[in-house]
């Protein structure tokens, strides 16, 4: 998605070799119309994939799918990560290693929003590794629901979730795949 591309070349932070800063449009400040647009595009890519539920992570996945639901017609359910007092007591949990921030959580989804009959996209900002994309998975199986793909805004290729989960059979896509950062250069992958 070229107008992605631009605004990561234009607003990005590289932090390291291998975290993106973008706060400006995704993770801190939210940009209504462009993340509209990124919503517009999943559904394209999903549209006759007969989507029932888009389901996501908090918080940074939840405005994305937002964006995208409204397209497709369908509501979003996001995994909590907080253990809450009003949680429903019937859950599927699994477990998530985070890349950010080193640790491992535990997600979770109260059984009553996910069924056998839904066909589910997952939606989240960044594939780093495939961990958060693989708990969300995990929590799908155990529903026993279909998992149709998954739609990513920025995949860093140079980390192994994507080919990990493409080999795995999972339908990923995603809008800008980011093939290096070293030294603070930007390079995509052509697609
Ligand atoms: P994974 O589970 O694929 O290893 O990592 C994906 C999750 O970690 C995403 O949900 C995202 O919140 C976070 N993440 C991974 N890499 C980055 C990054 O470079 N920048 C930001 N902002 N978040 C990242």
């Amino acid at each position: 998605m070229e107008l992605l591309k631009k605004k990561i070349l234009e607003e990005g932070e590289v932090i390291g070799d291998d975290i993106l800063k973008v706060d400006s449009f995704l993770n801190h400040q939210l940009d209504i119309k462009f993340l509209n647009e990124v919503g517009k595009e999943f559904w394209l890519k999903f549209r006759n994939d007969k989507v029932t539920k888009i389901l996501t992570i908090e918080s940074s996945g939840i405005a994305i799918a937002v964006m995208a639901a409204q397209y497709f017609d369908v509501p979003v359910v996001f995994a909590k990560k907080n253990i809450s007092r009003n949680l429903e007591t019937e859950i599927y949990t699994s477990e998530v290693f985070s890349f950010t921030k080193g640790t491992t959580y535990q997600i979770k989804v109260a059984k009553k929003y996910i069924t056998a009959e839904d066909r589910i996209l997952i939606i989240d900002d960044f594939l780093a590794n495939g961990r958060a994309v693989l708990g969300l998975k995990d929590i799908i199986e155990q529903a026993g629901a279909n998992l149709i793909g998954a739609g990513i805004v920025i995949e860093k290729g140079f980390q192994q979730g994507g080919k990990n989960l493409r080999e795995a059979g999972v339908n990923v896509y995603s809008l800008a795949i980011i093939e290096s950062m070293k030294g603070g250069k930007i390079v995509f992958r052509e697609n």
